[in-house]
């Protein structure tokens, strides 16, 4: 299976901003981007001229990177926007959004996409009451997400009881039930996120 390779951190670097991959650790003095903010390698401090194909390059590569998703699925979520009404970029962040993984990590369930992708891959969620361990599953509005029952006394589960999470207004979830619901589906202005997605588009109708 495809994964990967290039360490967290150094993909924060080479995007020139935070992308939040390694959870508590990206709001502290220890984050890489507090420390060093420049391109990894030789001459990253130095690299200045950008050209438009780049510029639209690094915001694909970008959104990519910041939900942790490879370039052939990342790709067929650009198709599936393409074929769908309304506007195309809209269209792909609010597809993007509706992963199961990134819904977990939007009720605060866990503290970054990666960790929320592994508590689904590991089947420790449930959809509208039956196991669901894709993580690129797509949920719809009305979706009810749970923590499995058998997996709530896990001491990471115990542990969101008694807390304040915030959550995007299209999403809720109550951390004594360990349940939560899609309100509605994403539209642009419910994403919290700095994504120019008129240059992805254009990236890839060139
Ligand atoms: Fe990026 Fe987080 Fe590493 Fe900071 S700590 S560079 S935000 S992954």
């Amino acid at each position: 299976m495809a994964r990967k390779i290039e360490p967290d951190c150094r993909q924060c670097r080479r995007e020139g901003r935070k992308l939040f991959l390694k959870g508590e650790r990206c709001t502290t003095k220890k984050c890489a981007m507090e420390r060093r903010p420049v391109v990894p390698g030789q001459h990253g401090a130095s690299r200045k001229k950008v050209t438009e194909y780049g510029l639209q390059l690094r915001e694909k590569q970008k959104a990519k990177r910041m939900y942790g998703i490879l370039e052939k699925q990342f790709r067929k979520y650009y198709e599936e926007a393409v074929r769908m009404k309304g506007v195309t970029g809209d269209n792909m962040l609010s597809l993007i959004e509706r992963r199961l993984d990134n819904v977990v990590y939007r009720m605060g369930i866990g503290a970054s996409r990666a960790e929320c992708r592994q508590i689904v891959n590991h089947g420790q969620i449930c959809v509208n009451g039956k196991t669901v361990s894709i993580a690129s599953y797509i949920v719809k509005a009305g979706d009810v997400i749970s923590i499995k029952e058998n997996k709530r006394e896990l001491q990471m589960f115990k542990d969101l009881k008694g807390m304040r999470l915030v959550t995007p207004k299209w999403v809720e979830f109550d951390p004594e039930t360990l349940t939560g619901k899609v309100l509605s589906n994403p539209q642009r202005e419910d994403i919290d996120s700095d994504i120019k997605e008129q240059l992805i588009v254009e990236f890839y109708s060139r």
